[in-house]
């Protein structure tokens, strides 16, 4: 089956269309910047430009950068205000005239990774978490997500976990390798400690740079980088039509 997948981001939204049986992207795919932040009209256009750039008449999955409990987006906090609690799936299927099913990005990148990538076969406790302009968290036992997962959210050491530990962060305070890493280790060690995962997935564009800061991570868990990197948020938006990773998700 052929997917457009679609990933929107607080500074980006990419698609292509994706062969969900083997998760290759089926074209190069289409990336358009935003501004920021981007309010929801804004972005329907650029979802519309995309679903016409690939003439796409087929299903459609978009990842989203919030929780979106049933469609739903809650506690927005990468993206303009102006989308909580908007019925996105509704939302952008209205304005792009097809219908469009939305996960949570890191959700997407998780089924992604899960499916074709550094987590396939797993059957543990399987922890991927997204590094970028928030820390986004998904988490899989037998295969199976746990969906709208925000551990990006916990507080730790008083401050809220994204806003001290992921890329934006680091970019911010200017954080050496050394001290971002060990920031990580801090916020990674503290997640162990809720859910003994078997294995952690970094994710996120920076997880090509992984031997930067894989050294200082100190885990019970084994720890890897992701293996579809920029293409995992889209190639996991189109597989929710697998339908064998998603439960919880209505498709
Ligand atoms: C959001 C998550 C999202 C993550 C990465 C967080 O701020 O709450 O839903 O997955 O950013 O985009």
């Amino acid at each position: 089956m052929e997917v457009l997948g679609i990933d929107i981001g607080g500074s980006g939204v990419k698609g292509a269309p994706v062969d969900i049986e083997t998760g290759t992207l089926l074209a190069p795919r289409l990336r358009i910047a935003t501004p920021k932040p981007v309010k929801p009209k804004a972005m329907g256009e650029i979802i519309a430009t995309i679903v016409e750039h690939f003439k796409w008449d087929g299903a459609i999955g978009c990842g989203f950068p919030a929780a979106i409990p049933s469609g739903v987006a809650l506690n927005v906090a990468n993206l303009h205000k102006k989308w909580e609690g908007i019925d996105v799936s509704r939302f952008l299927s209205d304005i792009v005239g097809k219908e469009i099913s939305v996960i949570n990005d890191a959700d997407a990148a998780g089924i992604a990774e899960m499916s074709f990538g550094a987590g396939r076969g797993e059957k543990g406790v399987v922890l991927m978490v997204t590094l970028g302009t928030g820390l986004g968290t998904a988490l899989f036992t037998q295969g199976k997500i746990l969906p709208n997962v925000e551990l990006g959210h916990i507080e730790i050491k008083g401050r809220v976990a994204e806003q001290w530990a992921s890329v934006a962060a680091r970019k911010r305070y200017k954080l050496s390798w050394q001290r971002w890493g060990k920031r990580l280790n801090t916020y990674l060690n503290y997640l162990e400690s809720l859910f003994y995962p078997d294995l952690i997935i970094l994710g996120g564009g920076i997880s090509k740079r992984h031997e930067k800061f894989f050294p200082y991570l100190k885990l019970r868990a084994r720890v890897v980088p992701a293996q579809l990197y920029n293409n995992a948020g889209i190639v996991g938006a189109a597989a929710i039509y697998k339908g064998d990773l998603t439960v919880g998700i209505d498709v």
